[in-house]
């Protein structure tokens, strides 16, 4: 193996920049050549390639988002579009390649690999959503990005007495909503997981009101519905006066954290290391500060397991 490919792909996370260095520099220090493949998919279907030097990649470990941009491509669904994609790794005589990105991508790298050419899965999104891995790359900072604005949120929430629904993003999994909800101090925290009941819910606010609580927070992922549907909701039940806060795409920026930046580079490495014993069809995790690799198929489709035991401990924590 001379020459390996690197790509980013589907929604971008913090610390995506910090994975592509680890995978340019690793390549290099071990002989390598490291090509950078612009605009995800599509880039590789039109050729968008260049090969990248240690340099190509220096001043970027604190960026967020991704210096090879990303992008959804359906024609990299079809045989064909696949096809494609393939020549153009020939033409430039590219033997393997390094995906970063979530589950939608590792079906790409999946269908590379059984085509006969070598890819390893990096899994970075901020959902937290990829089985094989405790974490995935931007978790942490998007978890940050939300808290800081929960912390923001309280303050005013207090001075107004008001209740806040902060609606955050996750729509299949409600980590970014579990974590930063029970980091934030969230009153109530609602995740595609686990059911609610409008009831203890309501319940939970009045008992805060009487104990003389001036102010609440709920945080909603969006996965279960949007934070005024839920405003609506919960005015049919309670007569407390309710503002919405829907962050959006700020959860998506913003510099990684230190953890972030750490993750991508043990796990950009990895994927190297992996590829030079001659392994593909494979994606590498973090399970107890181990850096591990599992075989893409039984990563793919699979939920990650969710944590009941810290939803648990933030339905205790809230009363
Ligand atoms: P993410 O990787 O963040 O989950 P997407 O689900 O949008 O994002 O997938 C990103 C890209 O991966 C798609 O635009 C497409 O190019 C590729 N992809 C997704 N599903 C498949 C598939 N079944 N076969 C081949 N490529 C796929």
């Amino acid at each position: 193996m001379k020459k390996i490919g690197i790509l980013t792909s589907g929604g971008d996370a913090p610390g995506m920049n910090a994975a592509i260095r680890a995978v340019v520099r690793k390549s290099i220090y071990n002989g390598l050549e490291a090509y950078g493949i612009y605009q995800g998919y599509s880039g590789l279907i039109n050729g968008n390639i260049q090969q990248l030097e240690l340099g190509s990649v220096g001043d970027i470990i604190h960026r967020g988002g991704t210096m090879l941009r990303s992008a959804r491509c359906d024609e990299f669904k079809t045989k064909e579009g696949q096809q494609k994609g393939i020549e153009q790794l020939k033409k430039f005589g590219i033997d393997a390649l390094v995906v970063i990105g979530g589950d939608g991508s590792f079906m790409g790298a999946k269908a590379l690999t059984e085509q006969g050419f070598p890819c390893i899965g990096v899994p970075a999104t901020i959902d937290n959503d990829i089985s094989g891995t405790q974490f995935t790359i931007g978790f942490d900072t998007a978890l940050n990005t939300v808290l800081n604005a929960i912390d923001r949120i309280r303050d005013t929430a207090s001075s107004h007495e008001r209740t806040f629904i902060i609606e955050v993003m996750g729509r299949d999994a409600g980590d970014i909503a579990l974590w930063a909800g029970l980091a934030g101090g969230a009153e109530t925290i609602l995740v595609p997981e686990e059911k609610y009941e409008m009831e203890s819910i309501v319940e939970r606010l009045r008992s805060g009101q009487k104990r003389g609580k001036k102010h609440s927070i709920i945080v909603v992922a969006e996965g279960v519905m949007s934070a005024t549907d839920f405003a609506q909701e919960l005015k049919k039940s309670i007569d407390i006066e309710s503002r919405v806060s829907v962050l959006g795409h700020i959860q998506r920026g913003g510099t990684p954290t230190g953890f972030d930046r750490v993750l991508a580079s043990r796990l950009g490495a990895r994927a190297v290391e992996l590829l030079l014993e001659g392994k593909g069809g494979r994606t590498v995790g973090i399970e107890k500060d181990h850096i591990v690799d599992n075989d893409i198929l039984s990563v793919l489709g699979q939920p990650r397991k969710f944590s009941k035991d810290i939803y648990d401990l933030s339905q205790i924590l809230s009363i």
